[in-house]
């Protein structure tokens, strides 16, 4: 027997027939003698529609009530899988974030998990009855409700299998794995049956979207085993998904790359003409984080005439906000000459362990993107990444060619 976490996403319980079918799933691990504590997510689309809703009536609703608003999605979720586990005769029990409870912080819409009570959790468990919680949500000490950021069900799944010690904690979704990169965009992506924290923490904090960064970092941290699966797949035809490993796998050959993820939801920013002297760039990007708007990557180049340009990148959804930051509090202070901007660029990343230990993977990125005819504006690289921003248009086209140049739609060797 043992402690298992499911988490299903919104396209998993996306219909009443779905949630019927996660009800069927949960009642076979049940049957094989498994304790489950099972995630959801809000049924899919409805998270975007609350917010669209709140948006229709404030356009920049205070983030305290947007949380009381759009907690509600996973609230629906919840109780309707309890209704179907119970119609299979099955015990079940439904808790929002609160009544767990899973306590964070008090950053509304993009809380952090600070503690989660396993009391009632544990007591269910030991009466036989499969405990649901509402993903993305929790309480903080004041008792307001609180989100967890977009995807964020993924981290309460996985906060909750490092609290209750769980064996496994397995992330249902409409695809079955990790691929090296997304499979909507290359049909030829490979699924993956091991990646690494490390690479799959790259992968998400790059863009892919499969699992929410903060779920990885928790998992590396608290050594949970996590799996990604498809919620999807037939009785009798399921397959093992992709395991994220502690381990670099030795056994195989390591591949350079593992994955390229990319990100459009990204926004350029440069500063012109700024003179050229100690302190410019905190002068710049000071008044930028006082606003809370998170800066991605920066470049600054070297100027001859004692000027220099100062580009760096922002979210998307930042972007006008960071734009008129520029303009009003940057600009006329620093002397720059002009502000500029495009929020009609994407980043796009390669990433794999194996990089470390093979120079040349930036040149030939640079230069299968040259042959293209693709201009890229920014670099950034670490020890096991390098990403590019590029023109929006491009996204597409790079990812797919930069996908073949690695090989990536081959078994490795
Ligand atoms: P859920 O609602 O189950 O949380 P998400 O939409 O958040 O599902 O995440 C699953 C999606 O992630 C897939 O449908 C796929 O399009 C996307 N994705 C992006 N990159 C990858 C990748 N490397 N491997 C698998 N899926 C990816
Ligand atoms: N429903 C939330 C979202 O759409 C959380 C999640 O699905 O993980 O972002
Ligand atoms: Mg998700």
């Amino acid at each position: 027997m043992a402690l298992i976490v499911q988490k299903y996403g919104g396209t998993s319980v996306g219909s009443p027939e779905r949630i019927r079918d996660v009800a069927r799933r949960i009642k076979r691990w049940k049957m094989q003698g498994h304790q489950l504590v099972v995630v959801v997510s809000a049924m899919s689309g409805e998270t975007n529609r609350l917010i669209a809703l709140a948006k229709e009536v404030s356009p920049n609703p205070h983030p305290r009530e947007l949380d009381v608003m759009v907690s509600t999605g996973e609230q629906v979720t919840i109780a309707l899988l309890a209704m179907a586990l119970q119609d299979l005769g099955i015990k079940a029990k439904s808790y929002t974030g609160g009544q767990v409870k899973v306590l964070t912080d008090s950053t509304f819409t993009k809380a952090r998990i600070l503690s989660i009570d396993e009391h009632n959790i544990r007591s269910d468990l030991e009466d036989d009855t499969v405990v649901i919680v509402a993903g993305f949500q929790g309480v903080d000490e004041q008792g307001n409700i609180t989100t967890l950021g977009r995807g964020g069900s993924d981290t309460s799944a996985v906060a909750l299998a490092a609290a209750l010690k769980a064996d496994e904690c397995q992330i249902y979704t409409d695809v079955d794995g990790v691929y090296t990169t997304d499979p909507r965009v290359v049909p030829e992506a490979r699924k993956l049956d091991r990646i690494t924290f490390e690479e799959m923490l790259e992968m998400a904090s790059l863009g892919s979207k499969v699992l929410q960064i903060r779920s990885v970092e928790f998992a590396g941290k608290y050594k949970v085993k996590l799996r990604v699966l498809s919620s999807f797949e037939e009785e009798g035809k399921e397959t093992s998904g992709t395991l994220i490993t502690v381990e670099e796998d030795t056994t195989m050959e390591q591949p350079i790359i593992s994955g390229i993820a990319f990100n459009r939801d990204e926004a350029k920013l440069t500063v012109l003409g700024v003179p050229d002297r100690p302190g410019i760039a905190s002068q710049i990007l000071g008044p930028i984080s006082e606003a809370n708007i998170d800066v991605d990557m920066i470049i600054q180049n070297v100027g001859h005439d004692g000027t220099t340009d100062f580009s760096f990148t922002v979210n998307r959804g930042e972007y006008a906000r960071a734009l008129k930051i520029l303009e009003e509090q940057v600009k006329p202070h620093i002397g720059a000459r002009a502000i500029e901007g495009d929020n009609k660029i994407c980043k796009v990343s390669a990433v794999g362990v194996g990089m470390r230990s093979h120079p040349g993977v930036a040149s030939k990125m640079f230069r299968v993107l040259a042959e293209e005819g693709i201009n890229i504006q920014m670099i950034s690289t670490s020890e096991i990444k390098i990403s590019v921003v590029v023109d929006e248009k491009y996204l597409e086209l790079a990812v797919r060619v930069l996908h073949q140049a690695f090989g990536l739609d081959k078994a490795p060797a």
